[in-house]
C-alpha cells in the first residue's frame, strides 16, 4: 500500500472525533489486487483440503494469541467491549466448526449407477476462483469472515471489503495473517467506501454482500450484470408473538436481550413484539423493569450494556422514528430518546406502546435499542402482523406449548425463528437458513451450502 493512498477521516463512535485515517483504495489497485489473487489461488486449491485447513487453524492460534490486539481495534471500530470480545470467540468457534465439517461437505464421493442403465455417475465441487466479500459494520470481522472462510476452505482465494465506518480491525489482522504465508497470498482486505466495493464487484467471480436492503438492490444488479452469483445477506424487522400461554418473565428477559444487545445494532434484533393481551399487563412490566436496569457504556466502557450508535447518520434514522412515533400517538413506557455523553451519541434503552403499522418505528429497520410493543387480541393475530412486513430475516415465539410454538413457528415467514428464546447467540449454527422477502437472497450461510455454494458443481457421466 502507498504512502501517498487519499484517506478518509473516519469517526470514533464514543467521542464523536474523527480518530482514525481509513485509506481508500482505487479501483486499479483493487483489480491488480485480484489478478494476484486470482493467480495465487491454483496453488491454494492444489494444497487440498487439508492444507487449507492447516492454514486456516494457524490464523486462529494466531487470533486467539493475539486476541487483545484484534478486541481492542474493534473497540475502537464500534465503541463495545463485551460485545467485541464475544465477537473474536464466536468468529474463531466458527473457523473451527467449518474446518471441522469440510471434509464431509466437500466430499468427492464414489461414482455411483445412474437409474439409466450402463451410466456412470461422479460429482464434483470446484471453487469459484475469486469470492468477494462486502460486510457491514455492526459486526466487523465476524461477518467478514463468516463468508470468507468457507470460501477459503472451498478452494476459492477471498478480497475482502469491510465497512469503511468499521475498518481498524484490519490493520492487527493483516499482522495476524502475514504470519500464515500460504493464507496471506489467497486472503487480502480492500479499505474504502462504495467505490471501492464497486470495484470489487467488478473483478471477483462471486460476491457476498451483507448490508442494508438499499445497497443490496444496487449491489444485486451489478452482479446480475457480470453474470456473477450474489448472496445478498439484508436487513430485517424481526418480529416476537408472545402468545397467551407464555411466560411473561421468561420473554420479557429475553426479549429485553434479543433487542438491547449491541445497542440493537444487529441484523436480527428482536425489533417489534406482539403480546397476547391476556399477559399485556405483566409482560409489559416486566419487561420496562429489565430495560430500565439497562446502563450505558459510558464512562467506563467495561461497565453498562448500551453501546453508541455507531453514526450520525443512524442517530438522524432513530430521532426521526422516534418523533415519528410520538407524533402518531406512541407511549413511550421508557426512555425516547437519543443522548449525547461525551461526544458519542447513545439510544438510551427504550419501550413503546400505542404503537400503529403506519409507524416508522413498526416498520423499518430500526438499529438502536428500542421495542415497539403491540398488544393483540389473538395468537393468530399477533402471527399475522408479525408476517406484515417486507422483511423476513428472523423471528421468536414464546408459549409454554412447545409443539403449539413450533407450529406457530412455521407459520411465521422468517429464515430462521427462535422458540422461547432470542437466539442471537445461534447467529452460527449448523441448520441452514436463508432469509425471506427483502431480507436477503441467495444460497444459506449456515449448514451444508456455507461451503459448497462458492463452488460450481460438476458431474462427470461415463458410460
Ligand atoms: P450498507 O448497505 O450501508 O453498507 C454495507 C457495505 O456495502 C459497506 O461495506 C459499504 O461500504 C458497501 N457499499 C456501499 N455502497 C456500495 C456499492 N454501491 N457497491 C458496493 N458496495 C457498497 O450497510 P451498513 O449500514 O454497513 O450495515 C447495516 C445493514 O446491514 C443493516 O440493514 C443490517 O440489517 C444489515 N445486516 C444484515 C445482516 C444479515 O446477516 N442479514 C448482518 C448484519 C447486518
Amino acid at each position: 500500500m502507498s504512502n501517498h493512498m487519499p484517506t478518509m477521516a473516519i469517526i470514533n463512535p464514543r467521542t464523536g472525533q474523527e480518530d482514525f485515517d481509513l485509506p481508500v483504495f482505487s479501483n486499479e489497485q483493487v483489480a491488480s489486487i485480484a489478478r494476484n489473487l486470482k493467480q495465487q489461488q491454483a496453488a491454494w486449491w492444489e494444497s487440498g483440503l487439508n492444507g487449507r485447513i492447516t492454514a486456516l487453524e494457524q490464523l486462529t492460534s494466531k487470533m486467539a494469541a493475539h486476541k487483545a490486539q484484534l478486541v481492542a481495534a474493534l473497540i475502537n471500530d464500534t465503541g463495545r467491549a463485551s460485545e467485541s470480545e464475544l465477537e473474536v470467540d464466536v468468529t474463531i468457534n466458527a473457523i473451527h466448526r467449518w474446518c471441522k465439517q469440510a471434509p464431509t461437505l466437500l466430499a468427492k464421493g464414489e461414482p455411483w449407477a445412474a437409474e439409466i442403465p450402463f451410466i456412470e455417475l461422479q460429482q464434483d465441487y470446484l471453487p469459484y476462483s475469486l469470492v468477494g466479500v462486502i460486510s457491514p459494520w455492526n459486526f466487523p470481522l465476524l461477518l467478514s469472515l463468516v463468508d470468507a472462510i468457507p470460501a477459503l476452505l472451498a478452494g476459492s482465494a477471498v478480497l475482502i471489503k469491510p465497512s469503511e465506518v468499521t475498518s481498524r480491525f484490519v490493520a492487527p489482522f493483516n499482522e495476524m495473517l502475514e504470519s500464515v504465508p500460504a493464507l496471506n497470498k489467497v486472503l487480502s482486505f480492500v479499505t474504502g467506501a462504495g467505490e471501492t466495493g464497486h470495484g470489487v464487484i467488478n473483478t471477483v467471480d462471486s460476491l457476498c454482500f451483507t448490508g442494508s436492503v438499499a445497497t443490496g438492490r444496487n449491489v444485486g444488479k451489478a452482479c446480475a450484470g457480470r453474470f456473477i452469483p450474489a448472496f445478498l445477506e439484508l436487513g430485517g424487522k424481526d418480529p416476537a408473538v408472545v402468545c397467551q400461554d407464555a411466560d411473561p418473565e421468561l420473554a420479557a428477559k429475553a426479549l429485553c436481550w434479543g433487542s438491547m444487545v449491541n445497542a440493537g445494532q444487529s441484523c436480527m434484533s428482536l425489533e417489534r413484539v406482539y403480546v397476547h393481551k391476556a399477559i399485556a399487563d405483566v409482560f409489559l412490566t416486566k419487561l420496562v423493569q429489565n430495560v430500565k436496569a439497562l446502563t450505558h457504556n459510558y464512562p467506563d466502557i467495561q461497565q453498562g450494556q448500551i453501546g453508541p450508535i455507531i453514526s450520525a447518520k443512524q442517530v438522524d434514522i432513530v430521532e426521526a422514528q422516534l418523533q415519528d412515533a410520538k407524533d402518531k400517538g406512541a407511549t413511550i413506557l421508557c426512555g425516547g430518546e437519543v443522548l449525547n455523553l461525551g461526544g458519542g451519541r447513545y439510544c438510551a434503552p427504550t419501550v413503546l406502546t400505542d404503537v400503529t403499522p403506519d409507524m416508522d418505528i413498526v416498520s423499518q429497520e430500526t438499529f438502536a435499542a428500542i421495542l415497539p410493543v403491540t398488544v393483540v387480541d389473538s395468537d393468530e393475530q399477533g402471527i399475522a402482523m408479525a408476517n406484515d412486513s417486507e422483511f423476513g430475516l428472523s423471528a421468536a415465539v414464546f408459549s409454554q406449548n412447545v409443539d403449539y410454538a413450533k407450529q406457530l413457528a412455521s407459520e411465521l415467514e422468517a429464515g430462521a425463528v427462535s422458540i422461547n428464546d432470542a437466539s442471537l447467540t445461534a447467529l452460527i449454527h449448523e441448520a441452514e437458513k436463508q432469509s425471506f422477502k427483502y431480507s436477503g437472497l441467495g444460497g444459506s450461510r449456515m449448514g451444508a451450502e456455507s461451503i459448497r455454494r462458492f463452488t460450481r458443481k460438476k458431474a462427470y457421466i461415463r458410460n
